[in-house]
């Protein structure tokens, strides 16, 4: 636990949350903005800042929390779709540190607007991008 961190005082029970769901790793509750009706937020128990840093084991547990928890809002809500998102690192909107996924229930008529305009794209540039990134290139 790391003291001033807002999602750890969750996970130990000092800060209030509408908490959903727990399992030995992660724990699960309601974003108090949420984006849509039934937002919830995944986290780790133990603390780690983000993507980059948090154990692969932890990643995976929040991953399959998440699944469980959009089972759980498909059988409840009856949302049209989901969307999961991380944001990591402040230039990709994260505001919190310890690390967490949305899980955001869509409805059709919703107006959550992703921040996100794509444009099209160069091939060679992708492609460029590609060399760079490929593990064994
Ligand atoms: P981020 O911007 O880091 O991706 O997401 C942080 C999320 O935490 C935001 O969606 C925000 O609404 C949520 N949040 C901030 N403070 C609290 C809080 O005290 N309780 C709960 N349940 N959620 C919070
Ligand atoms: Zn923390």
């Amino acid at each position: 636990m790391v003291e001033d961190c807002l999602f750890c005082g969750i996970v130990a029970g000092t800060i209030p949350s509408q908490t959903i769901d727990a399992d030995e790793r992660t724990v699960s509750f309601m974003d108090i903005n949420p984006a849509t009706p039934g937002h919830a937020l995944v986290v780790p128990r133990a603390h780690s800042a983000d993507l980059l840093a948090i154990d692969p084991a932890d990643l995976e547990a929040c991953a399959a929390s998440a699944q469980r928890l959009v089972k759980r809002m498909g059988e409840v809500l009856k949302p049209d779709g989901f969307n999961l998102i991380n944001a990591c690192g402040a230039a990709a909107w994260q505001t919190v540190f310890h690390f967490h996924l949305h899980v955001i229930p869509r409805y059709e008529d919703d107006p959550l607007k992703l921040p996100w305009l794509p444009r099209g794209g160069e091939a060679d540039e992708i492609a460029a991008l590609a060399e760079r990134l490929r593990v064994d290139g």
